[in-house]
């Protein structure tokens, strides 16, 4: 019945944790509430950094991903009637990578359950963790019959995402939340429709942000500013379809191609950081550990680099004995989680100034915008941060 590892959550950042273990003859389960078919479904990012992809490549699970995902290499600004193309892998070398969040889960859960064996059970509840500072925690659940199930473990990855339950085990007293609101709501929208354009679109417009992000051939994802806590239906198909052809319209871009909403949710935008993202022998990866606002489209990758640092680490603790990797893991997790929080919240005021209301905000805006497309040191530094810092692999 013990497991070395036991993983909460069947999102990006616990299947890859998974797969590493697997490929390295660590045996270990995976809890996952939802279905299999639910979370193979289930819409979200899109946009992957090309250290990420690396990192999977490199780890066996990056094959349907390398052959099916877009290179996107230049971004668009729409501003007062204006399109400024911004071209990030001339100023580079540099690109990233589309290829749809439920596509990669897909791949990851293939290759974790029905290629290297791992054992991962859907449709839990109730899971509980017992004596995660002892040698020897336990982790209990319901399964889907409605058993109750005991797991004697070493080590607890808690990949549940930012409403899972491991993250609440590290209370004030074991570890610091820091928490940012942006004020701001983001109305996420899938639309079957095709791409209106040959790279992302960021529409900066006095009604508010609104954003354009190929996700396929026949998806494309929009976003439309819109106030924290609205409510979707306020939204209908011919509002949203409006605002977006104000918002993204430019002298010289043809009108968006329409289509059927296939998903409409706001999104409160904010952040928070948990510090540090270990409690004894539980691990927290990827957003139960920290979210990031999809503003700067960080989250997936930030979740991947957490779960290559961990599963290694992991790895070579239940292998080697050797504990390096896991006692520097918070440290070396955090470092760009706090880089990508800061772009984020930068990339939010270039966004969000000209529709804030406050005069002052919108002219540094405007400034900073200005200088994006001006000088081309700043724009190297913007492609830096927007590409995401390659670490050492
Ligand atoms: P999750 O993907 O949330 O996975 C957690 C899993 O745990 C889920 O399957 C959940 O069902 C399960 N779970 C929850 N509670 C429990 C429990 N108690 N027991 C067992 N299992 C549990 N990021 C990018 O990098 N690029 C983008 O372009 C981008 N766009 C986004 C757009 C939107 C609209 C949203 C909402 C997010 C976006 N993100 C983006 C963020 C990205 O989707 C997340 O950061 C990513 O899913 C985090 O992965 P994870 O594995 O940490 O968590």
């Amino acid at each position: 019945l013990h497991k070395p590892v036991v993983v909460i959550g069947a999102g990006p950042a616990g299947l890859t944790v998974g797969n590493i273990l697997r490929a390295a003859g660590v045996e270990c389960v995976v809890l996952e509430t939802e279905t299999r078919a639910f979370i193979e479904q289930r819409p979200r990012a899109g946009v992957l950094e090309e250290w990420a992809v690396r990192g999977l490549e490199q780890r066996g699970l990056a094959a349907n991903l390398l052959e099916r995902a877009q290179r996107h290499t230049e971004c668009e600004f729409r501003l007062g009637g204006e399109r400024y193309r911004f071209e990030y892998r001339r100023l580079t070398g540099h690109h990233h990578w589309v290829y749809p969040q439920p596509l990669l889960v897909t791949d990851l859960v293939h290759e974790y359950a029905d290629v290297r064996g791992g054992d991962i059970r859907f449709g839990v509840r109730d899971v509980r963790l017992h004596g995660l500072d002892s040698d020897h925690p336990v982790v209990e659940y319901v399964d889907d019959l409605g058993e109750d199930r005991l797991i004697p473990c070493d080590f607890v990855v808690g990949a549940d995402g930012a409403r899972g339950v491991t993250r609440a085990l590290l209370t004030p007293d074991r570890a610091l939340v820091s928490r940012h609101d942006y004020g701001i709501g983001w109305l996420a929208l899938l639309a079957e429709a095709p791409p209106s354009n040959d790279c992302v679109v960021f529409g900066i417009h006095p009604n508010g942000f609104a954003g354009h992000m190929a996700r396929s051939p026949e998806v494309t994802r929009y976003y439309l500013e819109c106030p924290p806590g609205d409510d979707p239906d306020n939204w209908s198909q011919d509002r949203v379809w409006s605002e977006l052809q104000q918002r993204l319209g430019a002298n010289g871009a043809p009108p968006l191609t329409e289509g059927r909403l296939i998903e409409k949710r706001v999104l409160d935008m904010h952040d928070y950081v948990v510090e540090p993202m270990v409690f004894g022998r539980l691990f927290l990866a990827g957003d139960s550990a920290h979210l990031t606002a999809p503003i700067a489209a960080k989250g997936m990758n930030l979740a991947l680099h957490d779960a290559f640092l961990l599963g290694d680490a992991l790895v070579a603790q239940l292998t080697k004995s050797d504990s390096t990797g896991l006692t520097g893991y918070s440290a070396a997790c955090l470092g760009r989680v706090w880089d990508y929080q800061e772009f984020s919240q930068w990339l939010s005021e270039i966004y969000h100034g000209t529709s804030s209301g406050d005069p002052y905000l919108a002219g540094t805006t405007q400034a900073r915008l200005r200088r994006l497309f001006s000088s081309p040191a700043a724009g190297l530094a913007f492609a830096e941060q927007y590409l995401g810092k390659d670490p050492e692999y």
